[in-house]
This record gives C-alpha cells, sequence and structure tokens, in this order.
C-alpha cells in the first residue's frame, strides 16, 4: 500500500495527487505497489474540470435554442435553424456522455 494524496472536489470529483509515501512491501524506487491509499485530502473550493465544461456547453446550448426560437417566429431561417438543432443535438450527446463519466468517477471506489 503506497499513500498519495487526494484531490477531492465540491461536486464529487477526484483524482490522485503527488506520491508522498512507498509502503515496505515496495522495494523498487519511484514505484508503488498498485494499492493507493489516501495520504492527505485536498478539497478544492470550486467545481472540477468536467463541471466546468459542462456548464459552458449548457449555456452554449441553450443560448442556442434561443437562437432557434427567436428564427421560428421571425421564418425565413430553415436553414439555419437545421444547422442550429444539429449542433444541439451534437452537444447534447456530449454534455450526456460528461455527465455519465463524472457520475462513474464519482461512485468510483479509491483504488
Ligand atoms: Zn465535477
Amino acid at each position: 500500500m503506497c499513500y498519495f494524496d487526494h484531490q477531492l472536489w465540491r461536486c464529487g470529483y477526484w483524482r490522485w495527487g503527488n506520491f508522498r509515501e512507498q509502503c515496505p512491501k515496495e522495494y523498487r524506487t519511484g514505484e508503488t505497489c498498485g494499492l493507493k491509499l489516501i495520504y492527505n485530502t485536498y478539497l478544492e473550493p470550486g467545481v472540477c474540470k468536467t463541471c466546468e465544461t459542462v456548464s459552458k456547453k449548457q449555456r452554449r446550448m441553450s443560448k442556442m435554442m434561443e437562437d432557434v426560437d427567436r428564427w421560428t417566429c421571425e421564418g425565413n431561417r430553415r436553414a439555419t435553424i437545421e444547422k442550429t438543432q444539429q449542433e444541439i443535438g451534437v452537444l447534447q450527446v456530449q454534455i450526456g456522455e460528461l455527465c455519465r463519466d463524472h457520475e462513474v468517477r464519482k461512485n468510483a471506489c479509491s483504488y
């Protein structure tokens, strides 16, 4: 068992940080035995990169949806509307994947 720093974000996302202490079972310098234990948990004040990306994409998506609504009222923008709706679809898929990865990470056990 080797000890590592542990970073934890407010949203529940976490990752391993610096290697801290080698366990007596591991004799190779600089190597770790593969079983990671928490040496110290550092709480990050904000949300993780994934959450930041998700909210950026969500903002872009809702802006596009507003545009589509407006263009629908204005008429004569069918090609633009279709193109934007496709982009919204792509964003939705990306957001879905990011959220799924985030959920998996949150629930993953630490080693
Ligand atoms: Zn997060």
